[in-house]
C-alpha cells in the first residue's frame, strides 16, 4: 500500500484484534509479576469489541474509523491501558480529519499526536517502563522517514517499537501499577510496551500487503 485509506485502517484494527487474541495469555502473563495480570484480557476484549463495532458501522474515512475505535476502547477496557490507547486513537483521528487517505508523513503526524495525548494524560516519560517506551522510538523512527514509502517507514517504526519494548526489561517502573513494586519491577518486560509493539507491527504488516 502507498497510503492508509479507510480500508487499510479497518484491516489494521482487525489484524490487531487477531494478534491480541493470539497473544492474550502472553500479555496477561507479563502483567502478572508487575501488575494485576489482566493486560491481555483487557486488550483482547477491547479490540474484539472494536472489530465488531467497525464491521457493523463501516465509518466513512480514516478519522471516523479511528474515532469509533477510540470510543469502543473507552467503554470496554477498564484498565489504565484503555483510556490511554483511546487517547492515542482519538488524537490520531484529529490529525487525520478531512483526509481520505494518510501518507507516511500524515501517519507520522497522527502517531506523534497520539503519543503526545498519552503523555499528557498519563504523565509518563521515556524510561518510566510504560507503553511510552515503545511508542516514543516508533514516533521518532517514523518522523525520520516522512518522505519514505509507507511500508518501509512503518516497518522501521515497528522495529523501533520492538527495541523500545525490549529495553523496558531492566527498567524500574515509575508509572502505573508496576511502580508500586519499586525496584522489584526491574527484570520484567512491560506489558503495555509489548501491546504497543504488537499494534505497530500489525500496522506495518497491513501496509506491506
Ligand atoms: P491496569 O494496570 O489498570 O490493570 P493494564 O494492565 O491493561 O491496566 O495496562 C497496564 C499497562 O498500562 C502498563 O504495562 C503500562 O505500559 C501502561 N501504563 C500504565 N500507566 C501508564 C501511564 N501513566 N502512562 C503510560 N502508560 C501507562
Ligand atoms: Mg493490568
Ligand atoms: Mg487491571
Amino acid at each position: 500500500r502507498e497510503a492508509l485509506d479507510r480500508d487499510a485502517i479497518l484491516a489494521w484494527l482487525a489484524l490487531a484484534a487477531d494478534r491480541l487474541e493470539a497473544e492474550k495469555a502472553n500479555l496477561s502473563e507479563l502483567d502478572r509479576p508487575i501488575g494485576d495480570g489482566d493486560h491481555g484480557v483487557n486488550m483482547a476484549r477491547g479490540f474484539a469489541a472494536v472489530r465488531a463495532k467497525l464491521a457493523a458501522e463501516q465509518p466513512a474515512d480514516p478519522a471516523a474509523v479511528l474515532k469509533a475505535a477510540a470510543m469502543v476502547l473507552l467503554s470496554t477496557v477498564g484498565g489504565a491501558s484503555g483510556p490511554l490507547y483511546a487517547t492515542l486513537l482519538l488524537q490520531a483521528a484529529g490529525k487525520a480529519t478531512g483526509k481520505p487517505s494518510l501518507s507516511t508523513a500524515d501517519w507520522a503526524d497522527c502517531l506523534a499526536a497520539g503519543l503526545a495525548g498519552i503523555v499528557q494524560r498519563g504523565k509518563a516519560a521515556v524510561g518510566d517502563k510504560t507503553m511510552v517506551d515503545a511508542l516514543d522510538p516508533a514516533v521518532r523512527a517514523l518522523d525520520a522517514r516522512r518522505d519514505q514509502p509507507l511500508a518501509a517507514a512503518l516497518a522501521a517504526s515497528a522495529e523501533a517499537a520492538r527495541e523500545g519494548m525490549a529495553a523496558t526489561v531492566p527498567l524500574v517502573a515509575r508509572k502505573g501499577r508496576a511502580s508500586y513494586l519499586g525496584e522489584r519491577s526491574a527484570g520484567h518486560q512491560d506489558p503495555g510496551a509489548t501491546s504497543s509493539h504488537l499494534l505497530l507491527q500489525a500496522l506495518a504488516e497491513t501496509a506491506a500487503r
